[in-house]
């Protein structure tokens, strides 16, 4: 092993003794060597004692670790925190059953590999990189996902131009690591959804409602369903499943609508009861009557940042305002937020204000978050990031 070191300052080892997964720039006294970007470095305490392995980067968290024990980063490594992560899919019920073969496999610090992303459609996994280390370790995770997986995977995207932090400076990355299958249909509960990795958002499909569209459908029987902020139409299709009287999805990015369109004529062709709409949401939740009785708003992180946080809080209280104030009567309401940085009970506070601001009755049926294949390490709770309500409005 021949990584440089880097040494914290007096008492900031404690975090990484409660196996917190980051360090930050602030906590380092020195370093030995000179750490490039994306470079494995070694990190110990003031007193020499060593405390972690990980990657390095240039910003506010400087090292991501990848291991608290002093071991090698290796093709083994990778192996086994794939093969850890990918059992626990199997166990949880998700790979390769007659109605399921999507699944997040590897979500971050949630599965001890901070900066990397990995989602599974079927025979193709594509594959992000937040971080550099991640990016320049990519051929070894490619060949480590082949191991685990098997002849079975055909494909790994790598589409990382999105994520990789810009100063970093590095080309154009994404590209087939493996394959080149350009789409493919993958099924999510028994419905079925064609997966454009290259021009869709984030990795092509949001795996991660996956739970919260199994209860929709629950509650759609004979109702009228407004699914905003449909992307790929995920809730639109449970929704009809459910037995939905009609079901209106709308986004305004024209190819999520024409993606939407596809996957309702893959599960339910000539459907009458759905229509989508290449809309803004807020111009549409104006425009719009008050005659749906099931409404979901799942708008894309309205806060990046902590310094837009306040702004983001209003985004949220404005839209689920309208929603109260035009559901109708006996109407359920499903809204969520997906930005990190928003706090369960700001996004509570958010939406107890907008009620509040439509003076109507207002139970809270469920609280939901993110399913069990996007784990939260315990260690680092900054993981949790998908809050979900859903409420009556009487
Ligand atoms: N509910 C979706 C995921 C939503 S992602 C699912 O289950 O898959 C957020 C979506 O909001 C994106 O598709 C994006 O195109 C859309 N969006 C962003 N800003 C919008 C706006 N102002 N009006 C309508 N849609 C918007």
């Amino acid at each position: 092993m021949n990584y440089c070191q880097v040494f914290l300052k007096p008492k900031k080892e404690e975090s990484l003794l409660r196996f917190h997964p980051w360090v930050f720039s602030g906590a380092i006294q020195r370093m030995d060597g000179k750490p490039e970007e994306g470079d494995l470095v070694e990190v110990y305490g003031a007193n020499g004692q060593f405390l972690a392995v990980g990657h390095y980067q240039i910003g506010s968290i400087a090292v991501r670790v990848l291991s608290f024990r002093q071991r090698e980063i290796d093709a083994a490594f990778w192996e086994e925190r794939i093969r850890i992560a990918y059992e626990l899919r199997c166990a949880l019920g998700l790979v390769d059953t007659p109605t399921n073969n999507t699944f997040r496999l590897i979500h971050g610090e949630g599965d001890s590999l901070p900066g990397l992303v990995i989602d599974v459609y079927a025979h193709t996994a594509v594959m992000q990189a937040h971080s550099v280390g991640m990016h320049y370790a990519r051929h070894e995770i490619a060949q480590a996902l082949q191991k685990v997986m098997g002849p079975k995977l055909e494909n790994i995207y790598y589409k990382s131009e999105t994520t990789l932090p810009f100063k970093a400076d590095l080309d154009n990355e994404s590209g087939y690591l493996l394959g080149n299958e350009a789409e493919d249909i993958a099924m999510e509960n028994g419905l079925k959804f064609c997966v454009d990795w290259q021009k869709g958002q984030k990795t092509g499909f949001f795996v991660d409602q996956r739970e919260n569209r199994s209860l929709l459908e629950r509650y759609s029987k004979g109702r009228s369903v407004l699914n905003m902020f449909c992307y790929t139409g995920g809730f639109s299709f449970y929704a009809m499943r459910g037995g939905a009287k009609l079901v209106h999805s709308v986004d305004s990015s024209a190819k999520a609508i024409s993606l939407t369109n596809r996957n309702v004529e893959l599960n339910f062709p000539n459907d009458p009861r759905h229509q989508a709409f290449a809309e803004d949401a807020f111009k549409y939740l104006e425009r719009m009557g008050s005659n749906y009785d099931l409404i979901i708003l799942d708008p894309p992180a309205f806060a990046k940042h902590k310094n837009v946080l306040r702004n983001a809080l209003q985004g949220y209280r404005k839209l689920n305002a309208i929603a109260f104030e035009k559901i109708k009567p006996g109407g359920i309401l499903f809204t969520f937020s997906c930005s990190q940085v928003v706090s369960k009970d700001n996004f509570r506070l958010a939406v107890f204000s907008a009620a509040a601001q439509s003076k109507r009755n207002v139970r809270i049926l469920h609280q939901l978050t993110q399913p069990a294949d996007h784990p939260v390490n315990i260690y680092h709770p900054e993981g949790e990031y998908l809050k979900g309500l859903v409420l009556y409005v009487e």
